[in-house]
């Protein structure tokens, strides 16, 4: 009969679980051999790197001698000093050189503003002939044209916007002896249409004069990275025509995944991959709880308090909010102006331009404000909603801090704002799962809040790195059985669904504490805990598998319902814990101690009555 069917499912649901637990021990474990391996590779290539990068005196103004004296490191130390003007490496610079000059293809991960681009300009002034760059965006290419040429490095481009005679100059000088310029840089569009450059280049790789290739932002291969190009998934060609010609592939931000996929689609047979420790030691990472209002109070008393007469960056969802909030905190005396994809151009240079002068202490921004920061003393990064993923974050927060001086980097999380997201990224293949990873990053009270960053850099972390410079490693936690309430809240939404009501998240809190829906609150047990700790048992929950989302589409907008998850029949079992940890709540308002406590009984009652 059906009971029995029932019965039998829910055992083998028991043992199906029980397996995969096993699996994922199994899974961790090659993680941590990954890492050891990984730690391994560190190691050597710290080596390659010199290790007397640090140990040079400071204020001495003498350069740092090599580790090795490979045939070309007396040149690159002369050209790093005269030409560059740089008194030293920064960490993998020097392998990174050391490799391509000893002809190695390479992939250099690092992040932005670090200095990548002296990884391959630095070899292209020490060569004979020249280097070819394949770069996407033209204005970007001007930028670093008009730097090379204040130091006197010869360097060209060959781009839609080139003159006739520029163009005639350039391909002369492809295959001049002489090498009448160091670096070419050009946009793929270039190298899959035009075949007078490719036969160049053919001439020029003949002669010997093609040195070296550098592909920047190499991620746009790849249609798992965040940029694709199409143009770019062309550039295979460069390795199968000129084999031998060192080739490097130049990104801020690339799974391991996204670099495997470039290394094919560039037919780079065997290289070598070089990743910038992720950690920035000068960061403080925090999450604090956004309340009903927004948090534009708590963040006006903190640029007002903490980070007066301090330049720093406010990151919002919308462009709504982008003027809502900077409104606020104009009106609190704070000098702030919104900046979103919607502005006149000149209105946004004159922002940026305001702004790094000092004129306006702070930007509320979109995430249209990224490209071209390069304000070395941005003291904090306050993000009014979290972004869509851990990368993202990594990479908005890391606009703080550069010039190495303290700065925060603080996310102010709010529950409303995992479904306004959730709908908005449910185009995306993988949109759920990776804003999924940055709500467990939020709700995390357990884990060093860098090592929760390092495995989406496939980084071994050592929380004692970290020196207390997160909120996690600064404070104190402890592990709560919820089990009483996920069994409530699961009840309820399960309860819904069969009355087919559907249930928002908002409304699941609600009902839960009480409100709305008088006919389901007469059927349910009303919880006695806080919102606060109502929403963060809904997000564990759902992190957990004991819910899920379900959108359901309208012409005008997506919306976000619960339902019950592939675990929710484990807490049918009597023997089946959910535990959580939380913050150790500081005795301060008087109300938050109450839902405190009572969150700490409840906890121990359902402890006791199980025992
Ligand atoms: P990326 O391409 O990684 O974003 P860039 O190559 O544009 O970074 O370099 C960013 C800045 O860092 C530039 O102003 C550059 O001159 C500077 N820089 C690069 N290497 C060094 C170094 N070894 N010491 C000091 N400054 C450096
Ligand atoms: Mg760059
Ligand atoms: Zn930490």
């Amino acid at each position: 009969d059906c009971c029995s069917v029932a019965e039998e499912a829910r055992a083998e649901l028991d043992s199906v679980e029980a397996e995969l637990e096993v699996l994922e021990l199994q899974i961790s474990e090659l993680l941590e051999k990954q890492a050891s391996l990984t730690s391994r590779k560190n190691k050597l290539l710290k080596i390659l790197d010199g290790s007397c990068d640090s140990s040079q005196p400071s204020g001495s103004g003498k350069a740092s001698k090599p580790a090795f004296n490979f045939p070309w490191s007396k040149g690159v130390q002369e050209k790093m000093e005269n030409v560059f003007k740089l008194s030293k490496f920064r960490p993998l610079q020097r392998a990174a050189i050391n490799l391509s000059m000893s002809g190695k293809d390479l992939f250099l991960v690092m992040p932005t503003g670090r200095g990548k681009s002296l990884c391959y300009q630095l070899p292209a002034v020490c060569s004979k002939g020249f280097t070819l760059v394949i770069a996407p965006l033209v204005s970007l290419m001007e930028d670093q044209l008009m730097y090379l040429r204040s130091i006197d490095v010869p360097a060209v481009t060959l781009n839609a916007s080139s003159s006739k005679d520029q163009s005639k100059y350039v391909m002369a000088g492809m295959t001049d002896k002489n090498s009448p310029f160091k670096l070419l840089y050009v946009t793929p569009e270039k190298i899959a249409k035009s075949k007078l450059l490719m036969s160049k280049l053919e001439k020029a790789y003949n002669m010997g004069l093609l040195e070296r290739i550098a592909v920047d932002e190499v991620h746009c291969c790849s249609q798992w990275g965040h940029d694709f190009r199409p143009d770019y998934k062309l550039l295979g060609i460069l390795k199968r025509q000129f084999p031998k010609v060192p080739l490097v592939g130049l990104t801020a931000t690339a799974t391991s995944s996204v670099l495997k996929d470039c290394q094919k689609i560039l037919c780079v047979p065997d290289p070598v991959t070089l990743t910038a420790p992720f950690n920035r030691p000068n960061l403080y990472y925090e999450v604090r709880v956004k309340d009903n209002e927004g948090s534009t109070k708590e963040i006006a008393g903190l640029i007002k308090g903490r980070y007066k007469d301090q330049s720093g960056i406010v990151y919002v969802f919308s462009q709504k909010d982008a003027e809502v909030v900077s409104g606020d905190l104009q009106q609190k005396g704070i000098m702030a102006q919104p900046y979103h994809a919607n502005m006149e151009p000149s209105d946004k240079t004159l922002v940026h331009h305001q702004w790094s002068s000092k004129k306006i202490q702070v930007v509320v921004a979109t995430v249209a404000f990224g490209m071209g920061i390069d304000k070395a003393d941005v003291r904090f990064v306050i993000h009014h909603t979290i972004s869509k993923s851990i990368e993202n974050y990594y990479q908005e927060s890391g606009r703080a801090g550069r010039d190495d001086s303290p700065a925060d980097c603080i996310v102010f999380y709010g529950f409303a704002d995992i479904f306004r997201i959730s709908t908005m990224v449910v185009m995306e293949n993988t949109g759920q799962q990776k804003l999924q990873n940055m709500v467990a990053y939020c709700q995390n009270v357990d884990r060093c809040r860098r090592a929760m960053m390092a495995v989406h850099f496939d980084e071994v972390w050592d929380d004692e790195e970290c020196n207390q410079m997160c909120d996690v490693c600064r404070h104190d936690y402890v592990t709560m059985d919820i089990t009483k309430h996920a069994r409530e809240v699961v009840n309820l939404v399960e309860l819904a669904g069969s009355l087919d009501e559907k249930m928002t998240p908002l409304k699941v809190c609600d009902t839960w504490m009480g409100k709305g829906n008088a006919k389901l609150r007469k059927m349910i047990t009303v919880t006695i805990l806080s919102r606060q700790e109502v929403e963060s048992i809904i997000v564990h929950l759902l992190l957990h598998g004991y819910f899920r989302e379900d959108f359901s589409f309208t012409p005008y907008t997506t919306y976000f319902y619960l339902k019950v998850g592939r675990k929710a029949p484990l807490l049918k079992n009597e023997s089946h814990c959910v535990t959580m940890k939380m913050k150790r709540r500081v005795p301060t308002p008087s109300s938050e101690r109450q839902s405190g406590a009572a969150l700490i009984k409840a906890a121990v009652a359902s402890k006791s009555k199980k025992h």
